[in-house]
């Protein structure tokens, strides 16, 4: 008889292999001499001078409630109300914006709020390794299904087949980890279309969860459309973690799209706050809330990422690497040469060069680069891809 609840071991079962492979590859890189670790989205560099200056400011008490309990700040909603307006061209009103630890808070609780145990959420392979994991954890049940093979574009026809009479959710994740695809404004109406289609059907609406934390991590001028602009049953989750390149700084949001019928708003909005209290106070810290404005002000230098990108995947490519060319996100998705992602990433790991395996994201023969490693590593790593490639295009 186990002593822990069944759905913490199924939900721990669920992430077992990004665990182990966490603590495989620290042994691993911190037994050689390691040249580059480009497996998670960490930074290498020094933080945002910014984003340390905005954090001292707010750190500096101004009264004697500043660290006191803090929910979602109103001027915090405030502001990300304006800002989402403005970028989504839509009208979002403070009681929209939930201020969440992250996107992982935000899909917490967006995921706490939509399912009773047994409720199905839809969710993206290849795709990020979390979402399995706080499903499970909620008692829910995960329904992976494959993106279009090489173009990695939604797949509506087995999106449809997925769907049942217990589906809730759809997670799209757009700029997507860990292709970098951008889904097309098209392609989302028509995953809009079937969706209105399904709930008609099945007789409740089936909601969209727009995970953006890479909203503005794009290149070459690419534009973006969340589903919230086409679909009324969307919310938005966001983190400052990736476009501030700051993951240990635990602050987001969720939002509510501003196209859902006012009394669900009304719902969601009541339900939001009781159901962080009740995940264990999910709000995150008094300073960064009294930050948000300053932070939204910041990113990443975005045209150096961009540098990385064209050069890691320009080198790739010409030793006969088969890319993907990312459009957003600071992560590079490939196919292992040989077709066996975990010998192809020891052979790297060999040379001090640390990828993560597709087999984390279910994908066997691929493998995913972050470009989050500074210029210098990303040129010293070069040798090694070269030397591990064997013959790429087989
Ligand atoms: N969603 C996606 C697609 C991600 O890649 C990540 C982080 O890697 C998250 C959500 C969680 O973001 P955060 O850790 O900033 O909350």
């Amino acid at each position: 008889m186990s002593i822990i609840s069944h759905h913490a071991r199924a939900a721990a079962d669920e992430i077992k292999t990004v665990f182990d492979f966490f603590s495989s590859y620290r042994a691993d890189a911190a037994d050689g001499q390691g040249v580059a670790d480009l497996t998670f989205g960490n930074p290498h560099e020094m933080p945002l001078p910014g984003l340390v200056a905005a954090l001292k400011t707010h750190s500096e008490p101004q009264r004697t409630d500043w660290f006191a309990y803090k929910t979602s700040e109103e001027d915090a909603r405030g502001v990300l109300a304006r800002a989402l307006s403005q970028e989504l061209g839509l009208g979002f009103v403070p009681e929209d914006v939930a201020m969440t630890t992250g996107a992982f808070g935000a899909i917490a609780l967006a995921f706490a709020m939509l399912l009773d145990p047994g409720d199905e959420c839809i969710i993206p392979v290849p795709g990020w390794f979390c979402y399995g994991t706080v499903l499970r954890n909620g008692n829910a049940v995960p329904v992976k299904v494959p993106l279009a093979e090489d173009t990695f574009d939604l797949d509506l026809a087995a999106i449809e087949r997925a769907i049942t009479p217990r589906t809730r959710i759809v997670v799209v994740n757009t700029p997507h980890n860990p292709t970098g695809i951008i889904y097309s404004r098209e392609r989302l109406a028509e995953l809009a279309a079937l969706l209105t289609a399904k709930s008609a059907e099945i007789g409740r609406p089936i909601f969209i969860l727009s995970d953006e934390p890479y909203r503005r991590i794009r290149f070459d001028g690419a534009g973006f459309t969340s589903p919230a602009e086409l679909y009324p049953w969307t919310l938005i989750d966001y983190s400052y973690g990736k476009v501030l390149l700051a993951p240990g700084l635990r602050i987001g949001y969720l939002a509510i799209g501003p196209l859902m019928p006012e009394e669900a708003k009304a719902e969601l909005r009541a339900l939001a706050t009781s159901t962080q209290v009740a995940q264990g106070w999910t709000f995150p810290d008094a300073p960064l809330q009294y930050a948000v404005a300053d932070l939204e002000a910041l990113s990443i230098d975005i045209p150096a990422l961009q540098a990385k990108r064209d050069r890691m995947h320009g080198a790739l490519e010409q030793w006969g690497y088969r890319m993907t060319r990312p459009a957003g996100t600071f992560y590079l998705w490939g196919r292992a040469p040989g077709g066996d992602a975990v010998a192809f990433t020891r052979r790297l790991a060999e040379r001090g060069v640390y990828v993560m395996p597709g087999t984390l994201f279910e994908r066997p023969a691929d493998f995913r680069i972050s470009l989050t490693g500074s210029a210098e590593m990303i040129e010293a790593s070069l040798p090694a891809f070269e030397a591990a490639k064997g013959n790429a295009r087989a």
